[in-house]
């Protein structure tokens, strides 16, 4: 890894990298800024030079540390940074504190701004003027000594080398993952020494405010005592290092006096016979947002699904928005009839309960101004902040109205709509006192969520009450319908009947006794059409009587053929049956068994083209027998075979032949009797109904 750049987001960081960052004391690690001034100086630094970083913090490289001969190296190294050349490594002496000249081998990488300038050069170096001193004794013994040292020394060398770039990659990656978080070190007195970018970003304040003062200028007062206590018990812990706050939540303190919640872990480090504390703090303000605004809609949608009626959910749910949202939350309806209702005004204070109640009250005249007013009519959510005086009168509904809205102490409002499938159900509207809290961007868009939910469950809750209503109107007209046709049906039988005895048998006019045919059998079909209407009111009234007796399977079979003979012969259809042998008689009601067969083999002779070929078959299933009906009629489509039982329900290719009544009443007959009723078909293959009934096994 070679660029990172300052406040890269990175992923969290683990204790152990901390650690190994940390424990990289033997390496020199130092961090200027691109003019040179030494902005940190680790342990193994004041160690190797004698100087502390108090010291020479802030001082330039070249005024303090660097052999005047070395200047222009290092200024190369920074140059070379700037252009993007790194990591990249050099030489070069230190002179220490008591004047001694240290070599060091240094590999350098720079942290890159926003901007992609060079913000911080980052050098690890290792002491290496033993190496080097062995290379030059190396050089004064003989040829062969020297030529052996030298190998030896450069093993040595570059196993050094090596081991410091792999520190030094290490502690990168380490700068890069805690990028993020804040790296707070402590003496033992809990004194600030440490304060990294990314602290000075959560806490707010600039590394040289905080260092050399108390911890406790970064802890919400309330919470200073524990952490102390904490603190003096980890000092006298045996682990090095642990996570803070296991038990409870910890929180942190900004500048601006604002608490957050965070995340912490601690460790602790002997540098040159001083105790160091360090604590990695992430601030979780965001996510615990954003799983409370999960809690929140979870909980608002599980209210909305409690029930369809929505005016009671929605009540709940303002009381739910007035206790993480807002101050008070007043719901709006849009009527059927395109009237405002309104539904719901809650305050969270109950002290402030009795102006809600009013304004819940309120007479809302809809062509007058309100604060949903504008939302009602465009469909778009308005958030004012900052309201004043002026901006309420411009609210208010006349004089009595404003002197409500007055006394809330509105500091600002947001007007959600409860929009649906594109339409408009109302607004639900949250107020914030000025004395609470205000909304942002986030609160804007919870809310939005949240009146998204609540107008769907008004929708839901409107089809469903719609659907009942069409239902209901249907089984009304279906009722009048299937009852009073009864009567002029049989006067049109009657009459017709009449016609025909008049007719003088042989002389009369073929059209006529073909248009007194068409006559009755369009009586017939109605009949038929009547008769499937009122049972199936019977089945679902439950009023269906059977009388259950063994039934013999052949003569049942034979009968069901001669009635539908005469209709598959003028389609041209073949009409079979095949029928196992020593088949036990089934248990069932004749007639309606009857109904059964008629009502699926009449299906197939009315969907099979000529020439086809339908095949009634049984078979034993158990304590049951199978009947199945085959034709090589067209087929159902697979998506529409899940319905084909339903009441009402015909494929879109068969056109209205009937009213999609014959299978639900079949269904509904086979299950009377206890036994099962399905279909399999393939488009252009044909289908197959089958359905089982209860074998009479005579009692032993
Ligand atoms: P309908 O009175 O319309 O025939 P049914 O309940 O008997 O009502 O049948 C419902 C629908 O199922 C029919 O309209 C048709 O689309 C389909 N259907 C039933 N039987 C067959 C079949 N043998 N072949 C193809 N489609 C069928």
């Amino acid at each position: 890894m070679s660029v990172t750049r300052a406040g890269s987001q990175a992923g969290p960081s683990d204790q152990e990298l901390l650690n190994a960052v940390l424990d990289t004391a033997g390496v020199l690690v130092i961090v200027l800024d691109p003019g040179g001034h030494i902005v940190r100086f680790n342990a193994a630094c004041e160690r190797l030079t004698g100087y502390r970083f108090e010291d020479i913090r802030g001082a330039r490289i070249w005024d303090v540390l660097l052999v005047p001969d070395e200047v222009e190296g290092v200024r190369r190294v920074f140059s070379q940074l700037a252009a993007g050349h790194f990591p990249n490594t050099h030489e070069n002496f230190w002179r220490t504190r008591g004047g001694e000249k240290r070599r060091i081998a240094w590999s350098n990488t720079a942290i890159l701004g926003e901007d992609g300038a060079v913000r911080y050069v980052v050098g690890n170096g290792v002491d290496i003027t033993e190496l080097r001193e062995a290379e030059a004794d190396a050089r004064r013994l003989t040829e062969e000594q020297a030529a052996r040292r030298a190998a030896e020394a450069e093993i040595l060398a570059r196993k050094r080398v090596e081991e410091a770039l792999r520190l030094s990659e290490a502690k990168f990656a380490g700068i890069v993952s805690i990028a993020a978080d804040a790296i707070i070190s402590t003496d033992e007195a809990q004194r600030i020494v440490l304060f990294n970018q990314g602290a000075e970003r959560i806490f707010g304040y600039r590394a040289e405010e905080v260092v050399g003062q108390p911890l406790d200028l970064l802890l919400p007062e309330r919470s200073r005592g524990v952490h102390r206590e904490h603190i003096a018990h980890f000092a006298g812990a045996p682990v090095v290092a642990r996570r803070m706050g296991e038990r409870q939540e910890i929180a942190g303190r900004r500048k601006d006096g604002e608490e957050f919640p965070a995340e912490a872990a601690i460790s602790k480090l002997e540098v040159g016979g001083q105790r160091i504390f360090t604590v990695v703090l992430r601030d979780i303000t965001e996510r615990k947002r954003s799983e409370s605004a999960q809690r929140f809609l979870a909980e608002a949608s599980s209210i909305l699904a409690t029930s369809l009626d929505y005016a009671t959910t929605l009540s709940s749910v303002a009381r739910l928005a007035v206790r993480s949202l807002a101050d008070l939350c007043i719901i709006d309806i849009v009527e059927e009839e395109g009237r405002i209702r309104r539904l719901e005004a809650v305050h969270a204070d109950p002290a402030k309960e009795e102006i809600a109640a009013a304004l819940r009250d309120y007479p809302l005249d809809r062509d007058r101004r309100h604060l949903a007013h504008r939302t009602l009519q465009t469909g778009e959510t308005l958030l004012v902040s900052d309201v004043t005086d002026d901006i309420l009168a411009g609210l208010a509904q006349d004089e009595r109205h404003l002197e409500l809205l007055r006394r809330l102490e509105i500091g600002c409002f947001l007007v959600v709509p409860l929009l649906a499938r594109g339409r408009m159900f109302g607004a639900m509207t949250l107020v914030c006192s000025r004395a609470q809290r205000s909304l942002d961007e986030r609160d804007v868009a919870l809310a939005e969520e949240l009146a998204r939910r609540a107008a769907f469950a008004i929708d839901n809750a409107r089809l469903y009450r719609e659907a009942l209503q069409a239902v209901r109107s249907r089984d009304e007209v279906l009722s009048v319908v299937s009852h009073d046709l009864g009567n002029p049906l049989s006067a049109i039988f009657i009459g017709a009947g009449l016609l025909e005895g008049e007719l003088p048998d042989a002389s009369v006019d073929a059209t006529v006794r073909q248009h007194l045919d068409a006559i009755r059998r369009s009586a017939e079909q109605m009949e038929r059409l009547i008769h499937d209407l009122l049972e199936i009111r019977r089945m679902e009234a439950g009023r269906l009587q059977l009388r259950p007796q063994p039934v013999k399977v052949a003569p049942l079979v034979a009968e069901t053929r001669q009635i539908l003979q005469p209709l598959a012969t003028v389609k041209s259809l073949r009409l079979e049956a095949e029928i196992g042998d020593g088949l036990p008689p089934v248990r069932a009601d004749r007639e309606r068994l009857l109904q059964i067969l008629s009502n699926l083999v009449g299906n197939a002779v009315k969907f099979t083209p000529s020439g086809g070929t339908i095949t009634i078959r049984v078979e034993p299933a158990g304590d049951a027998l199978r009947f199945s009906v085959s034709d090589t009629g067209p087929g159902i489509p697979e998506d529409q075979l899940p319905f084909i039982f339903d009441r009402f329900w015909q494929a879109q290719h068969t056109g209205r032949r009937g009213i999609g009544l014959g299978l639900a009443i079949a269904k509904g007959l086979v299950e009377a009797h206890g036994g099962s009723i399905w279909a399999e078909s393939r488009v252009g293959a044909g289908s197959t109904f089958h359905f089982t009934m209860p074998a009479d096994r005579p009692a032993n």
